[in-house]
């Protein structure tokens, strides 16, 4: 078998960024517990206090309001079940949109059925928007919602939201908006403070640095109730040793990112159309989800009829190039894309949905690659499903 050559699925997991791998290991090296008062201890301190400015300045916050946590996943459930538990008594409500990951739409869920959330799903447009209409009549009609989560832009189509709109319909009414900055943070610029939210998330590995550290970004006012309980590290919001080393990795991945975005954003989104328009020369059929709204440079999801997400992934695989269908973070399950469903597509779209997601090592060779195989993989996958 070949081995693969072609990595196009940067949104599941992005490769080390070398200069994110070397901070890693440098302050990894080095001994002391940064919440220890003698001499290890404090140059420990240095690091995380060095990365704590560094993360913050790059996305527009101020360094107190840096919460580190283990991923995206852990800073997700900071913001919607801390930030539920915390205004809950005088406000059940909770929204989130209808194509949030599942680390905040399960979240959200277990909210409602294990603690009698009053959870309403904010649906989205055929393009992959929140609707905001929809969004308003609701918290015109229920003036008890403490939280609204929606993602800063999709993992499965890269659609950005529109959250400047949505946090000044939710500050009319007192209610906090946090967002799922997972995907966004490697590709496009993030000003926390110009974006009126209260909190929002970010995951190391997919920015280049190692698994295992991400953050939440938390307003001052804005203190979620802890799910763990221990030393009170970071603010008493997270409490456990603090991953130093990985903390310098994230700041030495952001960066990285921040540094290249423009050119970055512009070479990607290049390469993204050759490979939407082989597609569609291919497979006219094919349909593109989201292209109707702003993307973000290096997304790909396209539904293609007559086939199976898997088998196409398996073909392709086989000679080389890596590719995804839907959401990465399902336990290796292939399943219907929830976030074709929810944006209207039928469940035969769902279940032929595949993810391209290029990234900062993404080359002119890897699409070649790509576009090389796919009128012939498409063809056989149709040809076998018929
Ligand atoms: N949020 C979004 C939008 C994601 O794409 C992911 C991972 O795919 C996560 C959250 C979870 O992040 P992590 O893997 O760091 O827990």
């Amino acid at each position: 078998m070949r081995v693969t050559r072609a990595y196009l699925d940067h949104a599941a997991t992005a490769p080390l960024r070398p200069e994110a791998g070397e901070e890693f290991l440098r302050v990894a090296r080095e001994l002391g517990n940064p919440n220890a008062i003698h001499t290890f201890g404090r140059n420990a301190r240095r690091y995380l206090d060095e990365a704590r400015e560094e993360v913050a300045e790059l996305l527009g916050a101020e360094p107190a309001e840096v919460i580190f946590t283990s991923g995206g996943t852990e800073a997700d459930n900071l913001a919607v079940q801390g930030g539920w538990f915390a205004a809950s008594e005088e406000r059940p409500g909770i929204i989130v949109s209808a194509v949030e990951h599942p680390a905040v739409i399960e979240t959200a869920h277990w909210l409602r059925s294990q603690h009698g959330a009053k959870l309403h799903v904010a649906p989205v447009t055929s393009s992959g928007a929140v609707d905001l209409t929809g969004l308003s009549d609701y918290l015109e009609a229920d003036a008890g919602v403490s939280v609204i989560s929606v993602m800063w832009a999709n993992n499965e189509t890269g659609v950005l939201q529109p959250i400047r709109e949505i946090v000044e319909l939710a500050s009319r009414n007192g209610v906090r908006v946090h967002s799922d900055a997972v995907q966004a943070a490697a590709h496009m610029p993030i000003d926390f403070h110009g974006s009126g939210l209260s909190a929002l998330s970010i995951s190391g590995h997919k920015i280049g640095a190692p698994v295992g550290i991400g953050a939440l970004l938390a307003q001052r006012e804005f203190t979620p109730t802890p799910h763990m309980h221990g030393g009170l590290q970071e603010r008493g919001i997270r409490s456990g040793t603090v991953n130093a080393a990985g903390a310098a990795a994230l700041a030495a991945a952001l960066r990285s990112a921040v540094r290249d975005q423009v050119e970055e954003a512009a070479r990607l989104r290049r390469l993204r159309e050759q490979l939407q328009d082989a597609i569609r020369a291919a497979v006219p059929a094919s349909r593109i989800w989201g292209e109707e709204e702003e993307r973000l440079p290096g997304h790909l999801l396209v539904s293609v009829p007559g086939t199976r997400s898997e088998a196409v992934l398996f073909s392709l695989d086989m000679a080389g190039v890596a590719a995804s269908a839907g959401s990465a973070c399902q336990a290796g399950v292939v399943g219907a894309s929830p976030v074709v469903l929810a944006m209207g597509g039928t469940e035969e779209e769902a279940r032929s949905a595949l993810r391209f997601t290029l990234g900062y090592t993404t080359t002119q060779a890897d699409i070649d690659a790509a576009l090389e195989l796919l009128p012939t993989v498409f063809e056989r996958a149709r040809a076998a499903f018929a």
